[in-house]
């Protein structure tokens, strides 16, 4: 079946800025999304729109189709305790943190006793994102994925 709105899709990637590999799925499981919810950068979910399993293809996502232009002045101080991912922080560690939107990342610039200043700014802002990309699976979403709005099961969300 090809990707439409409502589907489970399983696919592997490699991310890469310029000649930088950034993050890539193939040393373990594919990442699942539920397409057609806004679960993946926007750039790459239009590209993925219409694939079938076993198609692969390369896709560049300009910043406004991806993690949007960075933001000067986006700096914040945050209780160290809300920062996630780390024991001990240092300046350019990228943390994640709670926020009524959801999870978000942020990069941290300077860390002090009890707090740091962190940039908003998601790491990847501002940049083109180079994507190559294999479709591994396409299935339809069960009822239960569309309600909570995301992909259950291997490379999705576990409760
Ligand atoms: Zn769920």
């Amino acid at each position: 079946m090809k990707i439409e709105k409502d589907t489970v899709v399983q696919f592997h990637y490699v991310l890469r800025e310029g000649d930088r590999e950034l993050e890539s799925t193939r040393d373990g499981d594919p990442m699942a999304y539920l397409h057609g919810h806004g679960n993946i950068i926007a750039g790459l979910e239009q590209a993925m729109a219409g694939r079938q399993a076993g198609e692969q293809f390369s896709v560049t996502v300009p910043p406004e189709q991806g993690y949007g232009q960075r933001r000067d002045n986006a700096s914040q101080r945050i209780p160290l305790k809300h920062l996630q991912g780390a024991k001990k922080w240092r300046p350019g560690m990228v943390a994640w943190v709670r926020t009524e939107q959801g999870t978000r990342q942020v990069t941290v610039v300077k860390v002090g006793k009890f707090n740091a200043d962190c940039d908003l700014n998601h790491p990847l802002a501002g940049k083109s994102l180079g994507f190559e990309v294999e479709v591994v699976s396409v299935r339809p979403a069960s009822a239960e994925e569309v309600a909570h709005g995301h992909a259950h099961g291997v490379g999705g969300h576990h409760h």
